[in-house]
C-alpha cells in the first residue's frame, strides 16, 4: 500500500473540494491543526473515517452492472480520493445469468479489498414500484425465474453479497429471507407495494430470523429500509402505508433507514426533519444511489444495468434523451450527488454535523457487521478532515500505487 498525493480531486457540483491528500505525517501544518482540534459547535472541524456508501450503481460514467473491471477500479479509486474509502456497490434488478456473470465480474474487486461488497436491488422487487428497474427482469422468489436468481446465489463466498432490496410481499419472501440469514446477507425493505400490515409482517419475520442468528453466536446487523419515501406507498391518515411503522421501528432501534439527500428524491424539509430527530437520526443512512449519469456532462447518455439512462438536467433519468423521447421529466434513475457531495451540501445547510457525518460513516457501516470496526482505523483507511461549510480534507490511503501529481 502507498500514500496517494493530489492537490485536488473530484470538484462536487456545490463547489466542495478536495483541499488536500496525502500521507499524515506529509500533511501541511493547518490540516494537521485543523485535525487536532476537533471542537463543540456547529463550525468546528469534524474528523472521521472516510464515508460508507451502501447504496451505489455507479458514477461519471462507469456502471457497476456493465462496466469493465478496470473502469470500476479506478472510479472506486476516485471515489476514496474524495472520501469515499467504502462502497457496497450496487446492481439494479437482473435476470439470473447476469446477475451472475456481474458478481463474478466484481468478485475481484471484493476479493482484493476495494469494493467491500454488493448491495443486490432486486430482481425480486414489486413490479408496482420498479421505479427506473427493467420490468422484465423482476420476479418473485417463487417463479422459475426467482429459483434461477437463488440457484445463482447459492455457493457465493460469504459477505460478497452483503445486503439484497426486497419487497417482502412477494409470493416465496419468508424462504428467501432465511437463505439470506443463513448466508449471512442483510435484507433491505424497498420497492415495495406493502401496506402497513404486510411491513409489519415482514419486519416480525426478519427480527425471528435475527435473534436466531444471534442466539447461535452470529452477529446479524439491524436490516435496511432501501431509500425511505422512495418506491414505497406514501401516507395518508386514512391509508397510513408503511411509513408510521417504519419510522417506529427505527427509533425503537429495530431498523435503518436509507436517505437519498441529494435534494431532488425527498424534499428538503424531511431530511431536515429526520436528521434532526434525536431518536431518529442513529438510524439514518446516507446513501447516494448515484449511477453512471451521475456527474457526467449533461445530456449524455450512460446504462444502468440493461436499461438506459441520461443525465438530465437536474438528476439522471430514464430513457435515451428528453429530446429523442419527446418526455419533458423522464422519471429519476438515480441521486444526482456523489455520497461525498451530498454530506458537503448538507453541512453547508447548517445540519447538526455530528449527525450528518455519523449517517454517512458509523451506521452504514453496520452492513459490514463484525468487520465494522476496520473502516474506522485512520491507519488502514485514511481520515477526512470537515471544516466549516463542508469543506473537506481527505488524507486518503489507496490500495494501488499512484504517481503522485505534479
Ligand atoms: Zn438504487
Amino acid at each position: 500500500m502507498t500514500w496517494a498525493e493530489t492537490p485536488e480531486a473530484g470538484p462536487g457540483d456545490d463547489g466542495a473540494r478536495l483541499v488536500w491528500a496525502g500521507p499524515a505525517e506529509a500533511a501541511p501544518r493547518e490540516v494537521v491543526a485543523a485535525a487536532a482540534e476537533p471542537g463543540v459547535g456547529r463550525d468546528a472541524v469534524r474528523v472521521t473515517g472516510p464515508l460508507l456508501d451502501h447504496h451505489v450503481h455507479g458514477g461519471a460514467g462507469v456502471d457497476l452492472a456493465t462496466s469493465p473491471v478496470g473502469d470500476v477500479a479506478a472510479w472506486l479509486e476516485r471515489g476514496r480520493r474524495a472520501g469515499v474509502g467504502t462502497v457496497i456497490g450496487s446492481l439494479p434488478a437482473l435476470p439470473a445469468a447476469d446477475l451472475a456473470s456481474a458478481l463474478d465480474r466484481l468478485r475481484p474487486l471484493w476479493e482484493e479489498g476495494s469494493l467491500a461488497g454488493v448491495h443486490l436491488e432486486g430482481p425480486f422487487l414489486s413490479p408496482a414500484r420498479a421505479g427506473a428497474h427493467d420490468r422484465a427482469a423482476l420476479c418473485t422468489p417463487a417463479s422459475a425465474a426467482g429459483h434461477a436468481v437463488r440457484a445463482a446465489l447459492r455457493g457465493r463466498p460469504r459477505g460478497l453479497v452483503r445486503t439484497m432490496t426486497l419487497a417482502p410481499e412477494l409470493a416465496g419472501s419468508a424462504a428467501l429471507e432465511r437463505e439470506l440469514a443463513a448466508a449471512g446477507t442483510v435484507p433491505c425493505l424497498g420497492h415495495t407495494d406493502a401496506d402497513l400490515p404486510a411491513a409489519r409482517a415482514a419486519l416480525d419475520r426478519w427480527e425471528a430470523l435475527r435473534r436466531r442468528t444471534e442466539r447461535s453466536g452470529g452477529r446479524a446487523p439491524r436490516p435496511v429500509v432501501t431509500h425511505l419515501f422512495n418506491a414505497m406507498r406514501g401516507f395518508h391518515h386514512r391509508e397510513p402505508g408503511p411509513l408510521p411503522l417504519l419510522l417506529d421501528a427505527a427509533r425503537r432501534g429495530r431498523l435503518r433507514l436509507e436517505l437519498i439527500a441529494d435534494d431532488v428524491h425527498v424534499s428538503h424539509h424531511l431530511v431536515d426533519l429526520l436528521l434532526g430527530d434525536p431518536a431518529l437520526a442513529p438510524a439514518v443512512c446516507l446513501v447516494s444511489d448515484a449511477v453512471a449519469a451521475t456527474g457526467a456532462a449533461p445530456g449524455t447518455r450512460h446504462r444502468l444495468g440493461p436499461r438506459t439512462i441520461h443525465a438530465g438536467h437536474d438528476a439522471p433519468r430514464l430513457g435515451r434523451t428528453p429530446a429523442s423521447t419527446g418526455a419533458e421529466e423522464a422519471p429519476l434513475a438515480g441521486g444526482r450527488r456523489s455520497l461525498a457531495d451530498s454530506v458537503a451540501a448538507l453541512l453547508r445547510r447548517g445540519l447538526d454535523p455530528d449527525a450528518v457525518l455519523r449517517a454517512a460513516t458509523h451506521v452504514p457501516r453496520e452492513s459490514l457487521g463484525a468487520e465494522a470496526c476496520d473502516g474506522d482505523d485512520p491507519a488502514r483507511a485514511g481520515v477526512v478532515v470537515w471544516g466549516p461549510a463542508g469543506t473537506r480534507t481527505v488524507l486518503v490511503r489507496t490500495l494501488t500505487r499512484v504517481t503522485p501529481a505534479g
